[in-house]
């Protein structure tokens, strides 16, 4: 029986190393994952596309997220489309490369309506290094859209970790993704907000066993490894009706 869920995987490759959905299998193989939220490497629709043809067959494995850009003008027909007809489970949003601010509502809304209407779940790049993209103004987007959850990708960087973990404690719907994360503000994150915080490892940037070892660094409560490493994220798919 595999032992863990990770909640953050591209389907990209790393530098020269070419990791397909056979590639990243093997990974999950060797690390014990049984399950992961899948998106592309970026929102063009060649790397949507080449990441809804790979899953095909693997979805007991791959939970797919389209990777949305709200400035393309036919994003929410295509997103509507990935739902309804390739088992697209979920919207991906990167405030920082695609350039629009998080909480720009009349940008954002149509594509959450669809999350709204068909239980999604909606991950969103959130760090500190860009000003569009804050836990404050992602929260002013999850507040907007309260059946619908939210994983807060990243948990505000480097600097606004803090903020992150005020803005998950107030609100049901948001979640943390500790990814890319360091070692201290994931130990807050999980004391604070353990039925809440998802492990994410960010491949191919990272590797399964490097963030693995980052959540044993983050508890030494068994109960609380189990949740953060496994059943939180099983409790959304479960809460979710996937
Ligand atoms: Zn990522």
């Amino acid at each position: 029986m595999k032992k863990f869920m990770d909640s953050h995987v591209h389907l990209k490759n790393r530098n020269e190393e070419v990791l397909n959905i056979e590639g990243l299998l093997k990974e999950m193989d060797d690390a014990d994952i049984e399950k992961v939220f899948l998106m592309p490497a970026n929102s063009t629709i060649e790397e949507n596309e080449r990441m809804l043809e790979q899953v095909k067959g693997h979805e007991e494995r791959f939970i797919p997220f389209a990777f949305i850009n709200p400035y393309h003008e036919d994003c929410v027909e295509r997103f509507t489309d990935y739902v309804l007809n390739r088992c697209v489970k979920g919207l991906k949003l990167h405030p920082v490369c695609d350039a629009f601010p998080a909480d720009r509502a009349y940008m954002l809304d149509p594509l959450l309506e669809i999350c709204d209407r068909y239980r999604l779940h909606c991950i969103i790049h959130c760090t500190s290094d860009a000003p569009n993209s804050s836990p404050l103004q992602f929260e002013k987007t999850a507040k907007r859209w309260p059946n619908v959850t939210f994983q807060m990708a990243h948990m505000g960087g480097c600097w606004l970790s803090n903020d992150a973990i005020k803005v998950c404690k107030r609100n049901s719907n948001i979640y943390l993704d500790g990814s890319t994360v360091s070692l201290s503000a994931v130990r807050r994150a999980v004391s604070s907000c353990p039925d809440k915080f998802l492990m994410g490892t960010d491949i191919p940037f990272y590797h399964f066993e490097m963030e693995k070892l980052k959540m044993h660094y983050a508890t030494d409560d068994p109960e609380v490894f189990h949740k953060i490493t496994y059943k939180n994220m099983e409790d959304l798919i479960t809460e979710r009706r996937w």
